[in-house]
């Protein structure tokens, strides 16, 4: 099945859709108005059951088959990002410090798109669930709705993801088993030392010499404690101290973020980080406090569920267009939340030579709406057929 001809011909809507989404961004779980319109699209397309308010203002979306069966669960996310957008285009952010400068608009077109096919069609036997969910960036939407029963009150039994690629060819698809997308952990570290005069070095323990100590240790954690081979990403990303020339300061406080690719490799710079500062420090005769944030986990493909995506995808756009090994994303992702209930896969569509993801000038490419909205239906109906 190549890209569906009714998928060209829902091209028009489904870009207008997404340019009145990104118009109007709304951010994390404040998405009121987005949810609203996509529960009033599900409505219009006839969809059997829609439900609102899941994982506070997450919307599902249930559409029947022609035939009983299983249901499996389709995801876009709805949340824009806190950004002044420099595109300059005829459908920019309305709303200054907001935009969908990650292509969640286009995520939720294309669902949307699948929708409204799915439930014309339903040339499925078993239940289809579209699920819509809030706060992707940084809030937990997944865990949210997950914790809300999301996948027991519709009973699914896989779930899919999907999100758009910059940099990768227009409406491409890129996918591998396994961990596609890392961990995107935070850390803070308070260094107390012992404040005073700058020409009486000796009588302080100079927060800042320790703090660039530590700073400079925090990358052996990649080059000498975690196996080559496994990836790791220790980022000091804030450094504060000090107010003048004269004072050596009493307090330092440092910041960072670890990506990685397993559990295992994950709790090692959690604790690693954790020894290298309160070592350095006390060395110093100072402290440190350390806050370690789990943030979400590994985003990890499961096998069988890799390979029905890839297939689908193959089947849409041919094997030549569709990459099963890539690279994983040291970004985050909290579709793997849901990875961590259901079985399912997350893969990437290419949006072409564009700005990057969470860049002022990124838009997200309505060309690839028909190949998105082919996937999404070719799919459902090779997972549910007849
Ligand atoms: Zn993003
Ligand atoms: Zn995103």
């Amino acid at each position: 099945m190549p890209i569906l001809n009714r998928a060209s011909e829902l091209q028009s809507v489904a870009t207008a859709w997404r340019r009145h989404l990104h118009a109007n961004p709304e951010i994390l779980y404040d998405v009121e108005n987005t949810a609203a319109f996509v529960a009033e699209k599900l409505q219009e397309f006839g969809v059997d059951e829609i439900v609102t308010g899941i994982g506070r203002t997450g919307v599902v979306g249930l559409i029947n088959g022609a035939e009983k069966g299983r249901t499996i669960g389709l995801r876009a996310d709805m949340d824009a990002l806190p950004l002044d957008e420099i595109t300059g285009k005829p459908w920019a952010s309305a709303t200054p410090g907001r935009m969908h400068a990650c292509g969640h608009d286009g995520h939720m077109a294309m669902l949307l798109g699948a929708a409204k096919h799915l439930a014309e069609t339903r040339n499925f036997a078993g239940r289809v669930a579209v699920i819509f969910q809030p706060a992707e960036e940084g809030g937990r939407g997944a865990l949210a709705m997950v914790e809300d029963g999301l996948m027991d009150r519709f009973d699914i039994a896989e779930v899919y993801g999907m999100h758009n690629m910059p940099g990768k060819k227009a409406g491409s698809f890129a996918i591998r088993k396994g961990g596609i997308m890392a961990a995107p952990d935070k850390f803070s570290l308070k260094i107390t030392g012992r404040g005073g005069h700058a020409a009486e070095p000796h009588n302080t323990a100079d927060t800042i010499v320790i703090g660039a100590q530590i700073v400079s240790a925090l990358q052996t954690i990649a080059a000498r404690n975690a196996n080559p081979l496994r990836s790791v990403v220790v980022s000091v990303t804030q450094f504060h101290a000090g107010t003048t020339h004269n004072i050596i300061p009493e307090e330092a406080f440092i910041s960072g973020t670890v990506r990685s690719l397993d559990e295992e490799v994950r709790t090692l710079a959690e604790r690693r980080i954790g020894e290298l500062a309160a070592g350095i420090a006390a060395a110093h005769g100072a402290s440190v406090e350390y806050d370690f944030e789990r943030a979400c986990p590994v985003t990890v493909n499961h096998p069988r569920e890799t390979e029905h995506a890839a297939r689908a995808a193959i089947d849409v756009v041919g094997p030549d267009h569709v990459d099963t090994e890539v690279d994983p994303s040291m970004a985050g992702e909290d579709f793997a939340f849901m990875l961590q209930s259901r079985p399912g896969a997350y893969i990437m569509i290419g949006n072409g030579d564009t700005a990057g993801l969470h860049n002022p000038a990124y838009d997200f490419n309505d060309e690839i709406l028909p190949a998105g909205i082919s996937y999404w239906v070719r799919l459902a109906e090779q997972r549910l057929p007849r």
